[in-house]
């Protein structure tokens, strides 16, 4: 069984700050990033779409700045991230493709409270998930997860199955062709032992996320503990787990 003590997590590539929805400063999630131990910490806010929540564009130089300031007085890799959103059946994100280029981390999931690309896709892509599951909904999303990963260079899909289940077996194959992570969240993770048979199969590669709103929760993932107490996983595929004492370099 897994034992927590034998392992360290050494990042946490998805933490909100003040200027999304979260509660802290830049300054405060690093710091308590270096307080637990990580190596690497990425500031990664709501994406530009999300109309309650989002990042506003002219914030992200103001980001960039801040995060420079701080990668000199910190022993720690601190990259500029973002958690964009799926907006479009045809697997639009709310970036460009230039637009990425701004952005170390690009985490990428769906959300509540986000402009869609076209009225109609709000409906189906966000309210469809409130109505009793659809086998024919949940495919056309799939198809969405795997479009988003073909066309843009997304680091991690984030906690998939929230809001509204979909197939993992084509967004997981999309992700290995792409070198794209499957995120494991500390607060929302619903895979099933079938789910993660099917994915050690392809060879997916997990990465451990807090999804920390307040400073507190960087890099806490006790929620992913038990997670990992009560499947049979494959260890050595966790990105961001490095066993303590390992022979390995
Ligand atoms: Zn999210
Ligand atoms: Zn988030």
């Amino acid at each position: 069984m897994f034992d927590e003590n034998q392992y360290q997590l050494t990042s946490d590539w998805h933490t909100h700050t003040i200027y999304s929805d979260g509660t802290g400063t830049i300054e405060q999630n690093v710091q308590q990033a270096v307080a637990r131990g990580l190596k690497s910490i990425a500031i990664t806010e709501h994406g530009f779409n999300h109309f309650l929540n989002g990042v506003k564009r002219e914030k992200i130089a103001e980001i960039r700045t801040e995060i420079e300031r701080l990668r000199s007085i910190y022993p720690i890799e601190i990259l500029l991230g973002i958690e964009a959103n799926l907006i479009s059946y045809d697997g639009d994100i709310d970036l460009t493709i230039e637009e990425c280029k701004l952005f170390d981390v690009i985490n990428m999931g769906l959300h509540k409270a986000v402009h869609y690309k076209k009225k109609r896709e709000f409906f189906s892509l966000f309210l469809r998930n409130y109505f009793p599951d659809s086998a024919k909904h949940s495919e056309k999303l799939t198809q969405a997860y795997v479009r988003a990963i073909e066309k843009y260079p997304i680091t991690t899909v984030v906690h998939l199955h929230d809001l509204k289940r979909v197939n993992v077996e084509p967004i997981a194959r999309a992700c290995v062709e792409r070198g794209t992570f499957v995120e494991l969240n500390a607060k929302r993770i619903y895979f099933n032992q079938q789910e993660i048979d099917c994915m050690r199969n392809l060879g997916v590669k997990f990465i451990i996320n807090s999804d920390a709103h307040v400073p507190e929760r960087v890099g806490e993932y006790s929620k992913i503990v038990q997670f990992l107490k009560a499947h049979d996983f494959p260890l050595d595929n966790i990105v961001n787990l490095h066993e303590k004492n390992s022979q390995k370099a």
